[in-house]
């Protein structure tokens, strides 16, 4: 490791100056070698970062009791006599990050494939995985794709292959856009910087190059394959795993199975969002199943055994004497599983009561006998006939 100034020195301020004054001296020096201000200027790129080390460390009072207390070895992994071992010191943050916390946060951050996002000091996003500045490189965008399953496949979970179309690196150019044996040239809008500084008053911002996007490059001879976008539409395939109980709507996600990123950036991710087609025997109503049975008006006078089917196989649902039709059964435990858990919904039947349109002699006779015995033949008949049915079917 280089030897490393002393903070206060650095930043040019006493050794008992207060966090005001630490305050002040590190905004001059940030903005002075800021690299924005001085592109290309590796020495001015080297202050900067040490100053803002050093303004990481002295504005906070901890680190800076500690740095007072053992000097850099405070902050390096396993130093002598730091404290914890020092490893806990050991996070720095990165210069661009310290300097956008210290003016507000300018900065859009991680930008999912949308454009820039408002102002940003080092013109491109920052890759999180990194912590480094990443030139242009974003990652790329989201995809969202529905997918219709059965109910029987919600109710027993599932694996699907879905394919679709979206943006991978081209394999020609390996995303970089430039033709095979060519290279990308520094930007001469920005010099390579990939951010143009705009001056307003005192402070000056500094916007994403308009030129090359913030890569700070520029392609002269384009990959003809994909036009130097370093991108090109592609069938891809995925499979994908869809837990029992899930609804409509209900979204997966598949981690980088969405579009590409721009420069080499990060995929982005795949929403599968789920659509339970309708069912021509249940309704589904959260996690209970719902479903309308005829049952025959001697089952439902007399009593007896239902059969219904549910979504594993057939139960025999009891029907008690003397059921009148739209009564609804519940069958326990019946339904839908619940998403995550091993609970399941319970299954309605709706019974309807069915009278029959159409009777054999012998059967009109006998039900004009039970007609009789329950005193329904004191009626006077509407029509010629006396049958019991014609009356009740004469609507
Ligand atoms: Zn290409
Ligand atoms: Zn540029």
């Amino acid at each position: 490791m280089a030897e490393m100034q002393d903070y206060y020195e650095l930043l040019g301020v006493a050794k008992d100056a207060d966090a005001q004054e630490i305050k002040k001296a590190y905004r001059k020096l940030a903005l002075k070698y800021h690299p924005d201000r001085n592109p290309g200027n590796k020495e001015a790129e080297e202050k900067f970062k040490q100053v803002s080390d050093a303004y990481q460390v002295l504005s906070d009072p901890e680190k800076r009791a500690a740095y007072d207390r053992y000097g850099h070895a405070a902050f390096q992994a396993g130093g002598m006599g730091s404290p914890a071992g020092g490893a806990q010191y050991g996070n720095f943050r990165d210069a661009a990050d310290i300097f956008n916390e210290f003016f507000g946060g300018f900065s859009g951050g991680r930008s999912s494939g949308g454009g820039f996002g408002g102002f940003d000091f080092f013109g491109g996003g920052y890759d999180d995985e990194g912590g480094s500045r990443a030139s242009a490189q974003r990652r790329g965008s989201d995809m969202r794709i529905e997918l219709q399953i059965t109910l029987e496949e919600a109710a027993s979970g599932t694996e699907k292959t879905i394919k679709y179309n979206r943006m991978v690196a081209c394999p020609t150019c390996n995303g970089s856009g430039a033709k095979a044996g060519t290279e990308k040239k520094t930007c001469p809008t920005c010099k390579g910087a990939g951010s143009v500084t705009k001056s307003n008053g005192f402070m000056r911002f500094t916007q994403t190059c308009p030129n090359c996007g913030g890569t700070g490059k520029v392609i002269e001879s384009p990959c003809p394959d994909c036009n130097g976008t370093g991108r090109i539409k592609q069938r891809s395939e995925v499979k994908i795993k869809i837990p029992a109980g899930v609804h409509t709507g209900s979204r997966l996600r598949k981690s980088g199975a969405g579009n590409a990123g721009i420069d080499g950036g990060p995929y982005g991710d795949l929403y599968v969002v789920i659509v339970v087609a309708e069912h021509n025997f249940f309704e589904r109503d959260g996690d209970d199943l719902y479903c309308q049975m005829p049952i025959k008006f001697t089952l439902a006078a007399l009593g007896g055994n239902l059969e219904v089917r549910t979504l594993t196989g057939k139960v025999n649902l009891k029907i008690p004497a003397g059921t009148q039709t739209g009564t609804l059964f519940r069958i326990k435990g019946h339904g839908m599983p619940v998403l995550n858990s091993t609970a399941k919904g319970d299954q309605f039947v709706k019974v309807n009561v069915e009278v029959p349109r159409k009777l054999t002699p012998e059967q009109t006779k006998k039900l004009e006998e039970f007609a009789i015995a329950c005193g329904d033949d004191k009626h006077e008949p509407e029509s010629t006939s006396s049958s019991f049915f014609k009356r009740v079917f004469k609507d």
